[in-house]
């Protein structure tokens, strides 16, 4: 090897670097020595770690085909007794007298799966269910057997939710009903009478602490949720005339999800811990300080308050959080609150990796263009020819301004019939080697013109992926949320190419072409060029919140194949459920198409060609079978 191919050769460090993995993938994530992306069930130690592509090949195995969501218990196992160790710690460090009781928001991800291990496993931290509706609570209490843990009951509450609450305060467990509207308050009265149960009750409250972020619409004076200071007192009256002021035991604020400052968290726990020592003054027992959830996920991995990541550790939020309310209790002496957070985000986005298969590729290259025109060439065509002569770093504003110019007046002659389809085609080369020589010279300047920002990803080439953004990762179509994406493998290899990312729904809001950056968002991937016949994989890692129920059937897409990975203390792992995805006919009858009907009128069609002499009947048979395969098949693309 000579000197240059040596300085030149592509590590596992430069790959490390390159996608991030370090800095978002919280110490589960690496790539081995291999050049792998491989998963750790303990943070930071690779003893046992996994390569995804040993289970990608073991999925494969077994017949399951791409895109295929992986689900590793061991993480959520994992983040739970991190959050719960976390604040444990900060406890004892801070001499709080008061014991942290986390809850798990149903909604992040509902799956039985998800629900059941959170329950299972929280049983050793006392870790509890938050629950947001009637369906909610029944799923809940299906699953919940630690009676210490808490059950936190927000959302609407009809007669039937509310019967179904106080029986199971009834049955001992701990089934906070929590006011958010004020007509809530009689039927809780009524109905605690009716079956004679002394209900846990909290309120929650609107703070006028306002944090930033995208779903701050939760927090703040004019959210729809909880109730403000005035209703509050006349809640506390209400209880009051009716003695029950003593079933008031929990106070609660959800400010929003994902909150990347700090700040606005500890200003919030502040407001609300007044809030609390106010309620203990006007003779309520309380108890329980819900401080609901935000607890912000570190998806770009720059660790600054950037909406999609979070100027804090977990360590320094749950520090921050218990010395908040301690301050505040101890300067009203009142006694330390159970702290109870509601954090969804935190607990299972780490869990779930989407992994899928590139299917195609359209490169971005250079087109071959002669030295001199042709005499007889349009004028416009031979402006824009100049153009692509005389392109320097003083002048890429203009020169991109020209280009689009002459191409524009190029296309109207079109329109028009002054030039032919060739010439057409023959400017639009010119156009996109000008387009790309100006994002080379584009790289050269610190302050390039604004017009110009999204210039790389024109010229970016496109991977196109077996998978659909609108089923497997909602929020990146929906809200432009970041995921760290990248290859499982080749990680040895220089990426020699710049990609945005297409899925199969030929929508044209099916891509990603936004991606993560320490400093900015970056407008394309680099991705490594593919082999001939060979498969080349890539991950979307922390899409364990909220994307598996928001995902739709754009284009008749359904669920994913799920395989969930149990990782053993000896470094083997298990297979311990597969959930195969929909089918064609599955997605089908969710938009009331009935298969059976179809299949029948279908052969009909068959049968009168045959009658018409259009086909044989043995090629009937192929043409049913062909139908009918189609019909059971995956609905995303089957090798
Ligand atoms: C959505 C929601 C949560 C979860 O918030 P995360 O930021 O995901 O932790 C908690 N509590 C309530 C009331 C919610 O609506």
């Amino acid at each position: 090897m000579n000197k240059t191919e040596l300085l030149g050769r592509w590590t596992k460090e430069k790959s490390e670097e390159l996608y991030g993995i370090k800095n978002w993938g919280a110490g589960y994530f690496s790539i081995s020595d291999k050049g792998e992306v491989i998963v750790s069930p303990y943070k930071n130690n690779n003893t046992t770690a996994i390569s995804l592509m040993d289970i990608i090949s073991g999925v494969r195995e077994r017949g399951l085909d791409m895109p295929v969501l992986l689900r590793f218990e061991n993480l959520l196992d994992s983040q739970i007794s991190y959050l719960n160790n976390s604040f444990n710690e900060a406890m004892k460090n801070l001499n709080y007298k008061g014991v942290y009781r986390g809850v798990y928001p149903i909604k992040v991800n509902q799956q039985q799966q998800v629900v059941e291990e959170v329950t299972r496993f929280g049983q050793n931290y006392h870790h509890g269910l938050e629950v947001g509706s009637k369906a909610e609570l029944v799923a809940a209490l299906s699953l919940m057997k630690d009676k210490e843990a808490c059950l936190i009951c927000n959302g609407y509450k009809d007669e039937e939710f509310i019967d179904l609450g106080l029986y199971a305060v009834k049955m001992g467990f701990k089934c906070f009903f929590v006011i958010e509207f004020p007509g809530e308050l009689d039927i809780i009265l009524e109905r605690s009478k009716v079956l004679g149960v002394q209900p846990y009750m909290g309120i929650r409250i609107k703070l006028s602490a306002k944090a930033g972020g995208h779903w701050t619409e939760s927090g703040g004076d004019r959210s729809i949720f909880g109730l403000n200071m005035s209703q509050l007192i006349e809640m506390v009256d209400i209880l009051k005339e009716h003695n029950m002021l003593d079933c008031l035991k929990l106070l609660h604020y959800h400010l929003g999800s994902q909150i990347p400052n700090i700040q606005d968290i500890r200003s919030a726990v502040l407001e609300a811990a007044r809030v609390y020592a106010e309620l203990v003054n006007e003779g309520a027992p309380m108890g329980y300080l819900d401080l609901g959830g935000g607890l912000a996920v570190d998806y770009d991995g720059s660790n600054t308050n950037y909406a999609y990541s979070r100027n804090y550790t977990v360590e320094e939020y749950c520090t921050d959080v218990v010395e908040a309310v301690m301050s505040i209790m101890d300067s009203s002496n009142i006694p330390h609150p159970v702290i109870i957070t509601e954090s969804g985000r935190t607990t299972v986005a780490y869990h779930s990796v989407l992994v899928f298969n590139v299917l195609d590729v359209e490169k971005f290259e250079e087109y071959e263009i002669p030295d001199k025109l042709d005499e007889k060439a349009p004028e416009q065509i031979k402006n824009l020819f100049e153009v692509s002569k005389n392109i320097s770093l003083k002048n890429i504003q203009e020169c991109y301004n020209d280009a689009l110019y002459y191409r524009d007046e190029i296309r109207d002659m079109f329109k028009h019939g002054r030039i032919s389809l060739r010439d057409r085609a023959f400017s639009e080369r010119i156009f996109w080697n000008i387009i790309n020589h100006i994002a080379k010279e584009k790289q050269k300047l610190k302050h390039a013109p604004p017009e110009l920002e999204d210039i790389e990803s024109a010229i970016a080439d496109t991977y196109y992926c077996n998978f659909s953004v609108f089923q497997s990762i909602p929020d990146s179509w929906a809200i432009d949320q970041l995921f760290p994406i990248m290859p499982l493998h080749r990680l040895l290899e220089l990426p020699k190419r710049n990609a945005v990312i297409a899925d199969i729904t030929c929508d044209c809001d099916g891509k990603i072409d936004r991606f993560i950056d320490l400093h900015d968002v970056r407008k394309s991937l680099p991705l490594h060029e593919m082999k001939n016949g060979d498969d080349y994989y890539l991950g979307v890692f922390l899409v364990g919140a909220y994307q598996e129920t928001l995902g739709d059937l754009h284009n008749l897409f359904g669920d994913t194949n799920v395989v969930s990975v149990r990782i053993n203390p000896d470094g083997t792992y298990e297979l311990v459920k597969e959930i195969h995805g929909d089918s064609v006919s599955d997605v089908l009858s969710y938009v009331e198409f009935d298969p059976k009907a179809m299949l029948v009128s279908f052969r009909e069609k068959a049968e009168e060609a045959v009658r018409a002499g259009l086909i044989t009947a043995s090629e009937r048979k192929e043409i049913m079978r062909a139908y009918d395969n189609g019909m059971r098949g995956y609905t995303y693309y089957e090798r």
